[in-house]
């Protein structure tokens, strides 16, 4: 496993997957404001600086076999590199937890995924118009009901942590009190998410049972969500139209005004996920094509995150390039919908900001590494790659930067909040044994990219503290 040498003073000698013992179990509420003693990891330690591009540019990366990750009071990182050279004043008195062996990688971050749509994973048959008519809005409809949202709510924060996700940009429901559930629970777990009220009024796309009253209700409730949430502890408002189809022109102008008002709120939506979608977005409102109705209403910003973006051309992508906007690559959505091919090198040629969504419930995990097991796919069938450098580095500091939250997450320099992942190369029989014959850390973490999955995530820590732990077989909340 490459883990040899390792300074053996001051590491915890419990096994690996209880290290640190019963402090790091206390379960971490309002983490947001807790001080906790300064503490060091030990294990693998791997984060980006930049895209590694095709074929990968060392440079974009730090490896360190024999790493150490320290975390200061505050949550936030105070050291990554070799264990041999961890400042004596951050060893003295620290916690030690001991992950030798296994990988730590920035938390992963999911910039694009729907939680309202736990209940509908893995529903058979349809593409996306009469899916979403099918099985989505009947499940969405039932957040109107808020103790419905509130269980909801942490079911699905459990799943992503479960799944090594420690930022998403999450789409809730129409109902205020979706927002309001997934905001408060994601505050108690001291994590930084990123979510708001979906935006829908067009009829009869938008169903009369999951549809806003009028643009000016509809508004003023985002207005309400926006002063409640945006900037508390670590949670950003995400103006949320559902997409083009569902959104009446009023509702997409007020959109662009809140933006243009707000510059530091963020925008979500979909763009050009099938071709049906295209052609009826070309029906409704005509113009050159589907990124340029929401360039015409002033929804792309530096803040702007477009899913899919499958069936875009060249103009689109200079025009998402230019705005600072960015795309979230979804392909076990893409593929089990039969959307589409998404064009990961296209887009990054023309400097467009890409990050990896899960997509649920159209897309088919909550993991980011099944989803790069398909994004990898979804590359050789367009005749192309992706290294499992430029993988985790798409999982971490990639969605940091589509997010615009690449400031405070994403990597492992020192000031960053220091959420992070931690991989388990022997977590089936099957990537253990892939991983021993491997000849190199290269081999090892492709196998993983390919092979891994919530199985592989041993702990998963937001600023520090242990928010999902494996093998005690629960998320700590
Ligand atoms: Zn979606």
């Amino acid at each position: 496993m490459g883990a040899a040498a390792v300074p053996v003073m001051a590491v915890s000698s419990a096994p690996a997957a209880h290290a640190g013992g019963g402090a790091v179990h206390t379960p971490p509420r309002d983490a947001g404001r807790h001080r906790a003693r300064p503490r060091v990891v030990f294990g693998h330690v791997l984060h980006f600086f930049k895209d590694p591009g095709d074929p990968p540019d060392p440079t974009a990366w730090e490896l360190f076999e024999d790493g150490a990750l320290a975390i200061g009071e505050d949550g936030k990182v105070t050291y990554a590199g070799p264990a041999r050279d961890l400042p004596e004043q951050l060893r003295n008195g620290a916690e030690t937890i001991d992950h030798r062996g296994r990988l730590i990688v920035p938390g992963f971050v999911d910039t694009h995924i729907h939680a309202a749509q736990v209940d509908v994973i893995a529903s058979y048959g349809k593409q996306l118009l009469e899916w979403l008519e099918t099985y989505v809005f009947p499940a969405e409809a039932k957040f109107d009901r808020a103790a419905h949202a509130r269980a909801l709510a942490g079911y699905f924060l459990d799943r992503l942590l479960a799944a090594g996700t420690t930022t998403a940009t999450v789409f809730p429901t129409v109902h205020p009190a979706s927002v309001d559930a997934f905001f408060e629970q994601s505050r108690q777990r001291g994590l930084r998410m990123l979510c708001g009220k979906v935006l829908m009024d067009r009829e009869p796309y938008a169903p009369p049972y999951l549809r806003d009253r009028s643009v000016a209700e509809a508004e003023q409730q985002t207005r309400e969500l926006i002063g409640r949430w945006h900037g508390k502890d670590r949670l950003g408002y995400s103006v949320t139209p559902r997409f083009a189809p569902t959104s009446t022109e009023p509702m997409l102008a007020m959109t662009g005004r809140l933006l243009q008002e707000h510059p530091d709120l963020w925008l979500q939506t979909h763009a050009a996920e099938n071709k049906d979608e295209v052609a009826l977005v070309k029906k409704l409102f005509g113009g050159r094509s589907y990124i340029d109705v929401y360039e015409r209403y002033g929804l792309l910003t530096k803040r702007s995150l477009f899913a899919h973006c499958i069936h875009i051309d060249a103009t689109d992508r200079a025009r998402l390039a230019a705005a600072g906007s960015s795309v979230a690559f979804c392909p076990t959505s893409n593929l089990f919908l039969g959307s589409g091919l998404f064009d990961f090198h296209a887009a990054r040629r023309s400097k467009v900001s890409v990050g990896l969504g899960t997509d649920v419930g159209a897309g088919t995990s909550y993991s980011l590494l099944t989803t790069l097991n398909e994004a990898y796919k979804v590359a050789t069938l367009r005749g192309k790659t992706l290294s499992a450098y430029r993988g985790f580095y798409l999982a971490t500091l990639g969605g940091a930067q589509a997010l615009d939250l690449d400031d405070v997450i994403g990597n492992f320099r020192p000031g960053k909040e220091a959420d992070f992942t931690v991989l388990d190369f022997t977590a089936t029989e099957t990537l253990a044994r892939r991983t021993e014959v491997a000849k190199d850390f290269t081999e090892r973490l492709f196998a993983l990219m390919i092979l891994g999955d919530e199985r592989a995530v041993a702990a998963t820590y937001a600023q520090g503290h242990l928010v999902h732990d494996r093998d005690s077989g629960r998320a700590l909340t």
